[in-house]
């Protein structure tokens, strides 16, 4: 064999670069679902229903009560790098929207068969885009925005052969909702699929420590709430909230662990080091904490930047991180009403 024929160098079409963006944060229904939810939270609903068809596959809408896309705007909400959540590096540094890089919308239409429906405020209908012709009209509905996710991967089958059962992606489905729900207490959620209801958490009004453990309960369960004590610490400029398992509640598997950074839901390896550091004296053997952590901080000490999908974080001081998260939980723990709650579990 001789050398390798080099090619001369060309710009990729548009579209190839739309479907390799798309196999970044778009690896499954659940990611089109994350992506769309968070938009959805973006634009100020107070109400989200997602529809699913097959999983997901067949079938993925989300309905917001949000601020809407004008008319005009709708063919620009498509494009890559297109955003109307930052305009300069300064936004960046210091976003609080879950979206900003004006990716996802883009992404998805390239590997799916989207369209866009979507009233603002003060405009008098709405108007549907139908992704793949570009063909813009009229339609009818309330304040809101609806996207329309059909048939995801038909053109790239590759993609589409790693997808497991529907059951299976259904499943990823609602934990991708549930990860939301429970950072957004005050929004009301409900998850359809093939016609049938299949969860809906309400709007849950009032303080915020007593909507987070109404929302825990009705995600989650009961038990959860039960067992579990409120964590509230600052240490420094970074707050940490939510509730705390008992050593009695851990599991076998980590299942009931999530932490948010800014209200983000995240995996993050200094978040979860920082718990299981907590617990160490505590819990015995493998057993798994279960905790729902909520993480303030400075926008400008942690890059969400990181990777496409936003899943992963950077802290600028991880140490201090750490140390507030354990502090957190140990406090929590130590106080005498946790030791009321063990009494009561046992
Ligand atoms: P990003 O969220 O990073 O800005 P997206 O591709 O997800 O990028 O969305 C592009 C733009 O479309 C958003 O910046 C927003 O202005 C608009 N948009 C998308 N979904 C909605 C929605 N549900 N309600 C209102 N506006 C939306
Ligand atoms: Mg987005």
């Amino acid at each position: 064999t001789g050398a390798p024929v080099r090619r001369p160098i060309r710009d990729l079409p548009d579209e190839l670069i739309s479907q390799i963006a798309a196999g970044e944060v778009v690896e499954r229904p659940a990611s089109v679902v994350r992506e769309l939810v968070d938009n959805a939270l973006d634009s100020g609903a107070s109400q989200i229903t997602v529809r699913l068809l097959a999983g997901g596959v067949r079938l993925i809408a989300v309905e917001d009560d949000g601020c809407g896309i004008p008319q005009a705007e709708l063919p620009v909400a498509l494009r890559r790098h297109a955003t109307s959540k930052i305009t300069d590096l300064h936004d960046l540094e210091t976003v609080a929207t879950m979206g900003f890089r004006g990716e996802a919308l883009a992404a998805i239409a390239s590997v799916s068969e989207t369209s866009i429906f979507s009233r603002p405020a003060g405009q008098e209908s709405a108007f549907l885009l139908d992704a793949r012709s570009g063909e813009l009209r009229p339609a009818a509905r309330n304040q809101g925005t609806t996207v329309e996710v059909k048939e995801l991967f038909f053109s790239t089958p590759a993609r589409r052969k790693f997808l497991k059962s529907d059951a299976t992606e259904l499943a990823h489905c609602i934990e991708s909702v549930r990860r939301h729900a429970l950072a957004r207490p005050d929004v009301g959620f409900a998850i359809w699929h093939e016609g049938k209801l299949v969860e809906q958490w309400r709007a849950a009004t009032g303080a915020s420590e007593e909507a987070l453990s109404r929302r825990l309960a009705d995600v989650l369960s009961d038990k959860f709430v039960e067992h579990s004590v409120a964590v509230d610490h600052w240490a420094g400029a970074v707050h940490v909230t939510g509730r705390a398992g008992i050593p009695d509640a851990a599991r076998s598997r980590p299942d009931q662990q999530f932490c948010y950074v800014n209200g983000r839901f995240v995996r993050d390896k200094v978040l979860t080091h920082a718990a299981r550091a907590a617990y160490e004296d505590v819990l015995h053997g493998n057993k798994q904490p279960v905790y729902a952590l909520y993480i303030e901080i400075d926008p400008a000490r942690v890059d969400v930047n990181v990777h496409p999908t936003k899943i992963e974080v950077r802290f600028r001081d991880s140490r201090e991180v750490h140390q507030a998260v354990r502090h957190a939980i140990d406090n929590a723990l130590a106080a005498p009403r946790a030791a009321a709650v063990v009494e009561a579990a046992a």
